[in-house]
């Protein structure tokens, strides 16, 4: 879709399943599972969905889904099924991989960084995208690298470390412009530097939330993610942003939701809905 000179394209990577009474926090199921029906093993299905920009002549990937580097244990833990994945998605796209120029990590948890590498037939881990360099918050590699055991899960080492080997990270400060009307906002909350991404054109702007607001159900400020750090901040942020994307109108890309990929949160009646366009 257009907004002004960029044209977006939600990608997908598959779907994974995780705890529904995780993804949604202090709220019970009974309310939940009316947005989100749990499985037998108490898990809801999430989208992976890495966002392509294409602004001045270069290609941007936003995230970069799970990859292919998981074995069955994790598949079953999880309920993996990559048999849509991101190569399929970029090809539908017309856009081949060693053609992506930058891939911007809004942070590195599994969900969101596995597919920035991947693993040739000998065992070596090499960079996913040939071409491209990688743009990593400082903060949020800190953490990453030196994990403690409430988020030692999320980061796994292979989906990173072979990056920065192979020289290919560029290391970004908070709040930081990345291209011409693409920038950066770090929200903290579902980690200490996780980042939203600001795309503005011509007076119209997109956000790409990531887990801020992962799915169109956590929308509504209580709605938060067990998985978060800090919950509080996820909230502060939420509360002001989600006004400011109302009052002007943004469209926002929802990296985990199952079936709503980019929509326009709306408010009536102080009721908030989010109008799906695709
Ligand atoms: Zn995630």
């Amino acid at each position: 879709m257009r907004l002004g000179e960029f044209e977006l394209t939600p990608l997908l990577d598959g779907y994974i399943r995780l705890d529904g009474g995780a993804m949604f926090g202090v709220v019970p199921k009974p309310l939940w599972e009316k947005r989100a029906p749990a499985d037998d093993r108490n898990r809801i299905t999430l989208a992976m969905r890495p966002l392509l920009v294409a602004a001045e002549g270069r290609l941007l990937i936003i995230d970069a889904g799970l990859g292919d580097k998981t074995d069955a244990k994790f598949n079953d833990l999880y309920g993996v099924d990559r048999a849509e994945h991101l190569d399929g998605s970029l090809a539908h796209a017309g856009v081949t991989v060693p053609q992506i120029d930058l891939v911007l990590a809004t942070h590195l948890h599994f969900d969101h960084a596995g597919g920035c590498t991947s693993r040739t037939a000998d065992g070596t881990l090499r960079p996913r995208f040939p071409n491209a360099r990688y743009l990593v918050n400082g903060g949020e590699w800190e953490d990453a690298t030196h994990p403690h055991e409430r988020n030692r899960a999320s980061y796994l080492v292979e989906n990173f470390v072979p990056l920065v080997d192979a020289g290919v990270v560029d290391f970004t400060r908070d709040d930081q412009q990345i291209l011409s009307g693409i920038r950066v906002a770090r929200s903290g909350g579902h980690t200490r530097c996780h980042q939203i991404v600001y795309l503005e054109s011509h007076g119209r702007t997109a956000v790409f939330t990531a887990d801020l607001i992962p799915t169109t159900a956590h929308v509504d400020e209580p709605w938060i993610m067990g998985y978060d750090l800090y919950p509080m901040e996820t909230l502060a942020f939420k509360r002001a942003f989600v006004r400011e994307a109302i009052d002007r109108e943004y469209l926002i890309f929802f990296e985990h939701d199952p079936q709503v990929a980019a929509g326009y949160i709306r408010e009536t009646n102080g009721r908030k809905r989010v109008e799906a366009i695709a």
